[in-house]
């Protein structure tokens, strides 16, 4: 257990934020290159996943401590059979909260879909590519089953957020990719360009300019979004970690507004361990 000493000297716990953002597995079965999972910088902050009793403890440990939020991602957490039953849980401790699931929608049923829909599990996903769709999961797939999902959820009223990330690998796609989130049914848009975290540390030059970024919000905001809410997300690199010399140079951003992580919201890692950022890999014992 971590104990910090508070203002009078007493050892407490820390205080947690009140988003935590629960990665419940490092498996996925897509290989997105743009993928910014922390294990792909650091193997030893994935590993095994923790068991359901062991997830079950962080749901309640975090919501006794005042966490009012929980996302549940990985790695693509549907790839673990109990996550509906983890789902559940968290809606019993959150009765009024917010509980959501981020998942790629390879293994997405309808009765999965209706299920989240009557318990209020929010859905969000990616729209990784049109064209380049099995280039930029790394899957032979086409994008007709993420579309397909979007869609159905928007039929049966529970439309899913879609985040599209631009590298230079679906760049040509950018306006093509939002027109058909529109048209699918999003409930709203994020387009970020992509993050030189994670898998991305390997082939930055796959990354967007802050210029060439510029251009893609420029286009894209003369689309129509027949009213579906939109916006981008600016970072290229992580603001929250010290980054070499060379990366800040090309990618980071000396207007950056302080980061909200580890105030608003905060991660659990596969391992069970708390980090602050998503990219940070500096993990804390938070027991
Ligand atoms: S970005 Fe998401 S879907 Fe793609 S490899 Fe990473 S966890 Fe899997």
């Amino acid at each position: 257990m971590r104990l910090w000493l508070n203002a009078r000297g007493k050892s407490e716990k820390m205080e947690l934020p009140p988003k935590m953002l629960l990665e419940v597995t490092s498996r996925c079965n897509y290989r997105c290159p743009f993928c910014y999972c922390v294990w792909h910088e650091s193997a030893e902050l994935g590993g095994r996943d923790l068991g359901t009793a062991a997830w079950k403890g962080i749901l309640e440990e975090c919501a006794s401590r005042g966490v009012r939020e929980f996302q549940f991602s990985g790695g693509e957490a549907t790839l673990r059979r109990d996550i509906w039953d983890l789902l559940a849980h968290a809606r019993r401790l959150l009765p009024q909260g917010q509980v959501s699931l981020f998942t790629n929608g390879s293994r997405m049923t309808e009765e999965r879909l209706l299920w989240c829909r009557d318990q209020r599990i929010g859905l969000a996903t990616s729209l990784q590519g049109l064209r380049s769709h099995a280039a930029q999961t790394g899957t032979r797939r086409s994008c007709q089953r993420t579309l397909a999902f979007i869609a159905r959820a928007a039929e049966a009223s529970w439309p899913v957020a879609v985040s599209i990330t631009i590298s230079r690998g679906n760049r040509e796609e950018a306006s093509d990719l939002f027109a058909a989130a529109v048209l699918a049914g999003a409930g709203d848009i994020q387009m970020e360009a992509v993050m030189v975290e994670g898998r991305m540390r390997r082939h930055p030059e796959d990354a967007l300019s802050r210029e060439e970024w510029e251009a893609v919000k420029a286009e894209v905001s003369r689309l129509p979004s027949g009213g579906v809410p939109f916006g981008f997300g600016d970072e290229l690199l992580c603001e929250c970690r010290v980054q070499p010399e060379s990366l800040r140079r090309a990618f980071g951003n000396p207007a950056a507004k302080p980061c909200p992580a580890g105030k608003d919201f905060g991660v659990i890692g596969p391992n069970g361990k708390y980090r602050r950022c998503l990219h940070t890999v500096e993990a804390l014992d938070w027991r």
